[in-house]
């Protein structure tokens, strides 16, 4: 389905070309700001990086809307229509990737509505790799592309290949010709740029080449030839012979085979000559009796063709009906593009959580069911969706928030010690997982003498408009039952960083005495050997990986859009220990490809937290054994700066 990286062997067109590259009214909005993270310690003083203007909020509640209908987009719009036109019969669909790149975003809406589709309407779906182009195909990718239909909850009814039907594909070429339906045509592609009326977008006149009214039998003859090794690639190829008064550019005498010199990875090197899409998709779907085959507008124009291939081999005609794709802006999907990306290490590779992916997705803790009800929230319509990564986040936010379970993380800790507190003081400190839904069940913590809170809450000297702790000035730590009140702290002068805060701890001397509730909560951990108290982290903090809503429109390309902070690493953040909990009752939350996962044998992806006051996070790959790694997987509000 993904036209952006096709090389075609001719200039001849294939399947229609989308361009990724257009360039559309909606690349002028800005980019909102990223997230303000702490500073580091001990960070050098670089030169600053030139930020760009501020820009105007786009305002987006952070509150969860009210779930959506996980069918909505089969119960109206564009896909009750289609169904209502072919009601009667069984629906049988299919998803028919090419096997030459990683699924990205915009393939999910395709297996979203065609595996759905059929799920819905108690039919089945095919997964057909559309193997007919041997020059691109990887084996990696055919399991990628499994595993990631898998993981968004659907299984295919049959895994298919369009070259299984090559021996067919053959047979109804040959009885093409024999109609005299096709033809073995030698000229070149200036040639045949000027038989379709000249370069592109000129209207000369169109005319036959001089091999269309060759003889079927000579036509016939040639094509066994090219079968058999006569011609080198280029040198020959069947076009097929439909109308060249016709409007549709896909009916002027589209290429039907071609030879390509190259052992193809199942068929071996049985066959020099190959399909084209244009032959070979409408004839698939047709031996697999498809009921709704539906695709992306931009095979709109091909469903003549599609249709007049299917009438004159005199095979059952399924129906076409095209969507519009999905787009995400702000970002770069083609294969060349993001293997340019992996290949000079911008970014850790094909699944870098800052690319759109979606093996990347799922490393960046983006839960498969987040996804779907994403693409069921835009809904489908004709018309192409182009989206901006800030409402991408947004529908994963409040998926999120509704979903996974709470932690108190600390991204740059400083220790506070609670002076009035005896070395051995532990208190147990109950915390629920959610502050709603009790079945999320609830976890202590341990309440000590000296606990961490993040350096972000403290500041040296106060202020009226801070709320916080700062010193004579108390604050809350998220439930444990009295504030403290910061007395004094302590500095290294080398590097200017406050090193640790000394407070006490407000309890009354009679518990029934009212205390004066502070005004603020902040999150914290205790520090207890017993508890193995904190737990040590390296965060990940991914900002968006281009500066512009479209990279490709930077000067010098998508390259120099790069954004030199996408990744901020704080290598000394700490969690509270319901973290172990979490790992055990990972995945959160269990749904679509992520059910009936054992319990503690699921990916490290889906231990999902929300980090109190923080954003949400998972943890990545690259934790082993007691090291843990967190990759953010969205800030906890759009631009959040850390308010009090
Ligand atoms: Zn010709």
């Amino acid at each position: 389905m993904d036209e952006n990286d096709r090389h075609e062997p001719t200039a001849l067109p294939e399947r229609p070309k989308k361009d990724a590259d257009v360039t559309e009214p909606w690349i002028n909005r800005e980019k909102p700001k990223p997230e303000k993270a702490p500073k580091k310690p001990k960070a050098p003083k670089a030169a600053k990086e030139p930020k760009p203007p501020p820009v105007k909020k786009e305002k987006t509640p952070n509150v969860p809307a009210a779930p959506i209908d996980p069918e909505s987009m089969f119960k109206e719009g564009f896909l009750k229509s289609v169904y209502n036109e072919k009601s009667s019969e069984k629906v049988v669909t299919r998803f028919p990737p090419e096997p030459n790149g990683f699924l990205h975003i915009g393939h999910s809406k395709a297996i979203a509505i065609n595996f759905g589709f059929a799920r819905y309407h108690n039919g089945v779906c095919y997964l057909r790799f559309d193997d007919t182009n041997p020059e691109a195909e990887e084996e990696r990718y055919f399991t990628a592309i499994e595993d990631m239909i898998q993981w968004l909850g659907f299984t295919p009814y049959k895994v298919t290949y369009s070259s299984d039907n090559f021996d067919k594909l053959y047979d109804l070429a040959e009885f093409l010709i024999k109609k005299d339906g096709a033809y073995v045509c030698h000229c070149t592609d200036t040639e045949i740029k000027l038989q379709k009326g000249g370069e592109k977008g000129a209207a000369g006149p169109r005319y036959a080449c001089p091999h269309r009214d060759r003889p079927p039998e000579e036509s016939l003859k040639e094509f066994r030839a090219m079968k058999d090794g006569k011609y080198k690639p280029r040198e020959a190829f069947l076009r097929m012979k439909q109308d060249l008064t016709d409007g549709n550019p896909q009916m002027w005498d589209l290429a039907a085979y071609r030879i390509l010199e190259k052992p193809h990875h199942r068929t071996g090197d049985k066959w020099r000559i190959y399909p084209t899409y244009d032959f070979t998709h409408c004839l698939c779907d047709s031996f697999e009796d498809i009921s709704h085959s539906l695709c992306t507008t931009e095979f709109q124009l091909s469903r003549v063709s599609y249709e007049w291939l299917c009438d004159v081999v005199e095979v059952y005609k399924p129906m076409q009906r095209e969507y519009g794709r999905l787009n995400l802006t702000g970002t770069v999907l083609s294969k060349r593009k993001l293997l340019k990306l992996v290949e000079d290490r911008h970014v850790r590779g094909w699944d870098d959580p800052r690319l759109y992916t979606l093996i990347a997705l799922r490393r960046r803790g983006i839960p498969p069911g987040a996804i779907l009800s994403f693409v069921n929230e835009l809904g489908v319509s004709t018309a192409l969706t182009n989206i901006q990564i800030v409402r991408f986040e947004q529908s994963i936010r409040r998926y999120l928030e509704q979903t996974v379970p709470r932690l108190m993380l600390l991204l740059d800790p400083i220790a506070v010690i609670i002076d009035n507190l005896p070395d051995d003081y532990v208190e147990d400190i109950e915390l629920p997982f959610s502050p709603k839904d009790p079945s999320f069940g609830n976890h202590t913590v341990p309440f000590t003498k000296t606990v961490y809170i993040d350096r972000t809450d403290f500041r040296e000297v106060d202020s009226k408009d801070f709320f916080r702790l700062a010193p004579g000035k108390s604050v809350g730590l998220l439930k444990v039952p009295f504030p403290i009140k910061a007395t004094s702290f302590e500095k290294d002068e080398a590097t200017g960083l406050v090193t640790a805060v000394h407070a006490q701890y407000e309890k009354p001397e009679d518990e029934s005495t009212a205390f004066k509730k502070p005004k603020t909560y902040i999150q914290w951990v205790g520090s207890s050997q017993a508890h193995s108290s904190p737990i040590k982290a390296e965060v990940r903090i991914f900002n968006p990986l281009f500066r512009s809503e479209n990279p490709d429109a930077a000067e010098g390309g998508y390259l120099n859009d790069i954004n030199p902070n996408s990744e901020e690493i704080y290598p000394n953040a700490m969690i509270e220990t319901g973290l172990g909990e979490i790992k055990q009752r990972a995945p959160w939350p269990e749904e679509e490809g992520e059910k009936g996962v054992k319990k503690g044998e699921a990916g490290w992806e889906t231990v999902r937290f929300q980090g109190l006051r923080v954003g949400y996070f998972c943890m990545d790959r690259d934790s082993e054994g007691e090291k843990v790694v967190l990759n953010r997987i969205v800030s906890l509000k759009e631009d959040s700066g850390k308010g009090s």
